[in-house]
């Protein structure tokens, strides 16, 4: 890719002018970004894979000490002889006024008895001048989604940012960090957040709010806001004036939660007796209830209005059967007599009686059977044209005990029905 704007240009020309970077960052990521093994096999015998010493060692625990070079290992209950990893690290640098990250894929090989090796690349470098303009230079893709498809041969050069640069400059950095003036004005001093590296200082340059953040030294609210950007926006005010009362959050992925349904609740999201809740779990909890109901209950109304349409005509075509109950001794069976009784059995029973319209249906006519205390029983279909009973369903469609019982007193009641419809 050529460059074509002048900053481009100028990435160009310092991206040559970058130096390899000091052993010792090397040194470091060998030692705080793996896990060093031991070799055990099932005789003991345990090889250390740092400097290849070989010790006894039957302990349970996890690590053990190499009792020659001191270092810490994990041991490995295993036969094999070698063990290989990788990982990505950054480093965070400067050059000619620009800031630049520059990831590397560091590999270390552990091989029986032999002293351990490693080898690190630089893979890709993540550009952002003081206006928060970034650019990318890097080793070439070859094609495939795998992270690591690299051309390891190709020069880092400029070229377009995909989404896999994103990926893996989003790691670990050394901790010893060059920044520009613009970003330690911003708030770029000391240990840094827990976050994409690249992210933070873009951010740090173009949005004042994390500036702020940072400045506070509100490292989890940096690090939460930076991959939830539009919860900073909806949450900002909130935020300030809790703040300002001197609240302490947590926990901000339940917090901004929390935010979010006070606003839904229509409840004023500036007010510290809302948002700066004592037990800020509980509170979530309370309003989530709260605004889950509201919801149902508009749910439920929006389906009966809808419903409502249709009510002339149901009562039109059932109103003459209205006021008939079948019983015996222990069973009762009255007709459903408003499209929001339909609505209540459908709720009571779990079943579609309301969702599926059976009030719209004309050949149809529904019954609630329930016992003598009005504890619903089942729900009867009783068909209009072939004067029988063709289902009686108890909650979420189930056949009760006394099914047999409903469905025959029901029919041996057909005739009443016949009479209702022929006098109507
Ligand atoms: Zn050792």
């Amino acid at each position: 890719m050529k460059a074509r704007t002048s900053f481009e240009k100028q990435v160009a020309a310092s991206n040559v002018r970058l130096t390899a970077i000091d052993p010792k960052v090397t040194e470091w990521g060998v030692k705080n970004l793996f896990n060093h093994p031991a070799f055990r096999v099932p005789s003991g015998l345990t090889t250390c894979g740092d400097c290849g010493h070989k010790f006894r060692h039957e302990g349970k625990g996890k690590y053990v000490v190499c009792p020659h070079c001191g270092h810490r290992l994990m041991i490995k209950d295993t036969l094999n002889r070698t063990h290989k990893e990788s990982t990505y690290f950054a480093v965070l640098d400067t050059i000619d006024g620009l800031q630049v990250e520059r990831v590397f894929i560091l590999t270390v090989e552990f091989k029986k008895s032999q002293p351990l090796n490693f080898y690190n690349v630089e893979v890709c470098r993540l550009w952002l001048n003081a206006k928060g303009q970034t650019a990318l230079t890097s080793k070439a893709r070859t094609i495939g989604y795998y992270r690591d498809c690299f051309n390891w041969g190709s020069e880092i050069e400029l070229r377009n940012m995909s989404d896999v640069h994103h990926i893996i400059a989003n790691t670990w950095h050394y901790p010893r960090y060059k920044a520009i003036p613009e970003l330690r004005r911003n708030g770029m001093k000391g240990a840094l957040p827990d976050c994409h590296p690249f992210e933070l200082m873009k951010a740090l340059l173009t949005d004042t709010r994390i500036e702020t953040l940072m400045k506070a030294g509100n490292h989890r609210a940096v690090k939460y806001f930076l991959s939830n950007k539009s919860m900073l926006d909806k949450c900002w005010n909130s935020h300030k004036i809790a703040m300002r009362n001197g609240y302490q959050i947590k926990d901000y992925g339940l917090w901004c939660d929390l935010i979010k349904l006070l606003d839904k609740a229509g409840k004023d999201t500036r007010n510290a007796k809302y948002i700066c809740p004592v037990n800020l779990k509980v509170a979530h909890d309370l309003w989530l209830d709260k605004v889950t109901s509201a919801d149902e209950k508009r749910r439920k109304s929006e389906e009966l209005a809808k419903a409502k349409k249709e009510e002339k005509r149901f009562y039109q075509t059932k109103s003459c059967f209205f006021g008939i109950v079948i019983r015996d001794k222990d069973i009762e069976v009255s007709v459903l007599d408003s499209i929001e009784a339909y609505q209540n059995e459908g709720e009571a029973m779990h079943h579609c009686v309301f969702k599926c319209n059976y009030y719209s249906r004309e050949d149809s006519l529904i019954l609630s059977a329930h016992d003598k205390d009005g504890n619903r029983i089942e729900t009867v279909e009783f068909s209009l044209t072939e004067n029988k009973v063709i289902q009686s369903r108890g909650v979420c469609n189930t056949n009760t005990e006394l099914h047999d019982r409903i469905v025959k007193l029901v029919n041996a009641n057909a005739h009443r029905f016949i009479k209702a419809r022929a006098s109507a």
